[in-house]
């Protein structure tokens, strides 16, 4: 992958203190391709078992640089780990348990912990995540009238910041409207300053706050038909904006019908363009920038 302005599988992260041990495996493998593209969230684990490696390579040969295999729990973990030694300096995998589900009992959220610092003792390299709280589950029960307990989930997400401020791992977050806020005072606590707010929305004052803490969020293609997502760009600075598919979760509007994919963020790319009032090719540098320096890949 060569490019005059980030030399992915070549670098050294100057950021974060990663070196570049998945680069020299891949150095030779891949001719130059067009675009600088990144999937910044995406359960690659939850397609097909049979589809995941040719959405991968589908996804490389079209041009996108990076993505982030985020996974859902242990076993999810496990495959993501597979997939990206699979693809050596483009898959970087994201570890945690994913909110939207019921909770597991403390011995298997130990288990997972522990597996994760392993990993992080033998010099792997991945990210937290995805972590934080269940607005939906919770939002959908109170709906229903039937009360639903946030503090166990509260207390596992503490666990995981609590991980990423130890290990200095940038952690990747499901928190929106409210939840953000609960996040926040998380991460402010124990003084995590990489973090990834993935399709995240939020009020003005959310907005603000993630702004002043310098934390990222990331753009999904329902950009193309979200008024809500419209806004959001704009009031957000590309500084610290990526894009994202959380495939395999199918969107609407001109996706309607078709399978997510990564190069669907290349779309999300030409929206945020449109929206920011920038030439594409700047948007497209500024985004895959932010992207592959907050994941240590430059
Ligand atoms: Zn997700």
């Amino acid at each position: 992958m060569k490019s005059e302005d980030g030399n992915i599988e070549g670098s050294v992260n100057q950021n974060r203190g990663f070196e570049s041990r998945d680069s020299a495996s891949s150095s030779k493998r891949s001719q130059p391709v067009a675009g600088r593209w990144f999937d910044a969230h995406l359960h690659v684990d939850l397609y097909p078992e049979e589809e995941r490696e040719p959405l991968l390579s589908e996804a490389f040969a079209g041009g996108i640089t990076g993505v982030v295999a985020v996974s859902m729990h242990l076993e999810s973990s496990r495959t993501n780990q597979a997939l990206a030694s699979r693809f050596p300096g483009r898959v970087r995998p994201a570890y945690g348990f994913h909110p939207e589900q019921p909770l597991p009992g403390e011995a298997a959220i130990e288990e997972l912990l522990r597996w994760i610092r392993v990993r992080f003792a033998s010099g792997e390299r991945f990210v937290i995540g995805e972590v934080g709280l269940p607005y939906y589950t919770r939002t959908e029960s109170e709906a229903a009238g039937r009360p639903f307990d946030e503090m166990p989930y509260i207390v596992l997400l503490e666990k995981f910041i609590k991980l990423a401020s130890d290990t200095q791992l940038p952690i990747v977050l499901h928190a929106v409207y409210e939840d953000a806020d609960k996040s926040l005072d998380l991460l402010e606590k124990h003084r995590v300053r990489q973090a990834h707010f993935h399709w995240f929305k939020g009020s003005s004052a959310t907005i603000d706050r993630m702004i002043k803490a310098g934390y990222y969020i990331s753009i999904t293609p329902d950009v193309e038909y979200e008024p809500e997502i419209q806004r959001l760009v704009r009031a957000y600075p590309i500084e610290l904006m990526m894009t994202e598919t959380d495939g395999p979760w199918p969107f609407e509007g001109p996706f309607s019908g078709e399978r997510t994919k990564p190069l669907m963020v290349r779309q999300v790319v030409d929206k945020i363009a449109e929206l920011k009032g920038l030439a594409k090719e700047d948007a497209e540098l500024r985004l895959w920038r932010n992207a592959a320096s907050f994941y240590g890949w430059v």
